[in-house]
């Protein structure tokens, strides 16, 4: 496994491996790596030949107020799991070199799809799927990957991703959870051991939703028994619009905050109740 620091190092290997017609598969990250992280990177080995891992606080995917400052950096722990699983190339830039002209993101490109980024986690994080976007464009441009894996525990970016992506092949991987159901998530270091036990009723609710134990009514009012409700939505899964005639997919979609940590959370089904992920 090599670790790359410098943009054009990486570019020089990338080339050798496109040379001997080897496919590569990028995985982004922002560290911390935990299950969830590993089970992406499983997925990507499994379609394509050589899978590159970045490792990248994205600075402008966070707001003043947020946790830029004291995100969980674990490098040293993370380059020993990413070489465990058999990584072929990690990429760790620095701020700079990802963004040399230290440009924000246009918004007024996007047109009408803005909406995407400004409903559900975009009304608490206005700035975020910007950020995120962002981002995910320039490594997209570094690394030149034909496919990228992004987790659906993050099914809102997972979309819009889908949405503004051409010429990579962006493939989804299942949400990996605690044997409490809690969905495995850098953040969960925030947690306190009783702040766990909370936790866990996340997915309990969603799940009771999903299979109509519950109405969503009832469900927001258990929710908020637990936790201080961002939001909760049962949209299209496709869409992320409204659920009508031509809905094939179900997306239970939630965010809460318990304390200072904010947790989200989904469960995707289909129409007649089965649940996808
Ligand atoms: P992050 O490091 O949190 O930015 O996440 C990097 C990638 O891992 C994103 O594509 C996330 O959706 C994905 N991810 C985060 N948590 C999980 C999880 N519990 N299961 C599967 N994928 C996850």
């Amino acid at each position: 496994m090599q670790v790359f620091d410098d943009i054009s190092t990486l570019q020089l290997r990338l080339n050798a491996w496109r040379t001997k017609h080897q496919k590569i598969a990028l995985v982004p990250t922002m560290g911390g790596l935990h299950a969830g992280h590993l089970s992406l990177i499983t997925l990507a080995k499994k379609r394509a030949d050589k899978v590159v891992v970045s490792v990248f606080v994205n600075p402008t995917q966070f707001a003043a107020h947020e946790d830029l400052g004291s995100y969980p950096r674990t490098l040293d722990a993370d380059l020993q799991q990413l070489k465990a699983c058999g990584v072929d190339g990690v990429f760790t830039p620095t701020a700079a070199q990802i963004y040399p002209e230290g440009k924000a993101f246009e918004r007024s490109q996007f047109g009408e799809k803005i909406h995407l980024f400004e409903m559900l986690c975009g009304q608490t994080r206005p700035h975020f799927f910007f950020g995120v976007l962002q981002v995910v464009r320039r490594l997209f441009d570094i690394v030149e990957p034909d496919v990228a894996v992004f987790g659906r525990k993050d099914f809102q970016q997972l979309t819009i991703i889908k949405k503004f992506t051409t010429g990579v092949e962006i493939v989804p991987g299942d949400t990996v959870r605690e044997d409490s159901g809690l969905a495995m998530s850098t953040r969960n270091q925030y947690l306190s051991a009783d702040e766990r036990k909370i936790a866990s009723q996340l997915h309990a609710i969603l799940t009771q939703l999903s299979s109509a134990q519950l109405t969503k009514t009832q469900a927001e009012v258990l929710l908020k028994q637990h936790f201080k409700l961002d939001y909760l939505s049962v949209l299209d899964a496709n869409t992320l619009g409204e659920i009508d005639t031509t809905t094939t997919q179900v997306a239970i979609l939630c965010a809460v905050f318990l304390g200072s940590t904010r947790l989200i959370d989904n469960i995707i089904y289909k129409q007649t109740g089965k649940a996808c992920s």
